[in-house]
């Protein structure tokens, strides 16, 4: 801990959350997330960004009682019969549309909940489901820049315990994906989340420039998993001034096409 932090700043964090099988099984992707639930002090909120709640809009959930979402098929029945209940926290989202203004955010009372990019890495981060859980969407009408620019603004959350926490992946190509690797990346995927890493462990403010990498469409054929990770970067490019530390929680590559690297920003 430094100097310039106060024991009440909350870390941050991005998780690769691969499928959501992961959410019942236990390795050493599963196995990090635990370990980092276990640093944090305990947060007043968990405020959630994961790639599975993608709209055009950007809002935040609102609702007291937050509903398991089962937003996936073909997966076995445990899978969909599994619950994370923990509360919501409905102010937090009256919190969060004022510290982005004049970003708009909308407030969500009715239509979503914790879905599974939240609850895979939830179930193992923080398995006793006893703090409010907050989830705010993903605009996939705005740009890279945008979302960057939001995490900068979601930044004072951290000084009033509310943890950060985003869920997708570096690299997400289902397309692509190949079952007999099931530890291995293709060569552009490694190369592109090499690039991410050295990024991210950097200057973050030029994290949003990944757009021009040449394996870019390969690894993000759609934003949704990898924007989750611009929001790390911009909270971390908003801590700037006092170089906050960057940890990789764990890397490596799924399946050919998954990247399932996930750091911590202290
Ligand atoms: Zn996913």
């Amino acid at each position: 801990m430094t100097a310039a932090q106060s024991p009440s700043t909350m870390p941050i964090a991005f998780l690769g959350h691969g499928t959501p099988m992961n959410a019942i099984e236990h390795n050493r992707y599963t196995q990090s997330w635990a370990e980092f639930g276990r640093s944090v002090p305990r947060p007043r909120a968990i405020l959630v960004i994961s790639a599975h709640w993608y709209i055009n809009a950007t809002a935040v959930t609102a609702m007291a009682r937050p509903r398991t979402i089962h937003d996936f098929y073909g997966f076995p029945r445990e899978l969909f019969e599994f619950d994370y209940p923990a509360p919501g926290l409905p102010e937090l989202a009256g919190e969060v549309a004022e510290v982005v203004k004049p970003t708009w955010v909308g407030s969500d009372t009715d239509s979503w909940g914790i879905d599974h990019g939240a609850w895979s890495v939830l179930a193992h981060a923080f398995p006793d489901a006893d703090i409010p859980i907050v989830q705010l969407s993903i605009n996939g009408e705005r740009d890279l820049d945008y979302h960057f620019d939001l995490g900068t603004r979601l930044a004072p959350l951290r000084e009033s315990g509310v943890l950060i926490l985003g869920s997708g992946n570096i690299v997400h190509n289902l397309r692509a994906v190949n079952f007999s690797l099931p530890d291995a990346g293709y060569d552009w995927a490694q190369r592109f989340d090499d690039a991410a890493r050295e990024a991210m462990l950097g200057d973050p403010s030029g994290y949003p420039a990944l757009a021009g990498h040449r394996d870019y469409a390969k690894a993000v054929p759609t934003p949704d998993h990898f924007l989750p990770s611009v929001y790390l970067a911009g909270l971390k490019a908003a801590s700037g001034g006092d170089n906050p530390s960057t940890t990789v929680l764990v890397d490596g590559c799924s399946y050919g096409s998954l990247s399932m690297t996930s750091y911590a920003v202290n």
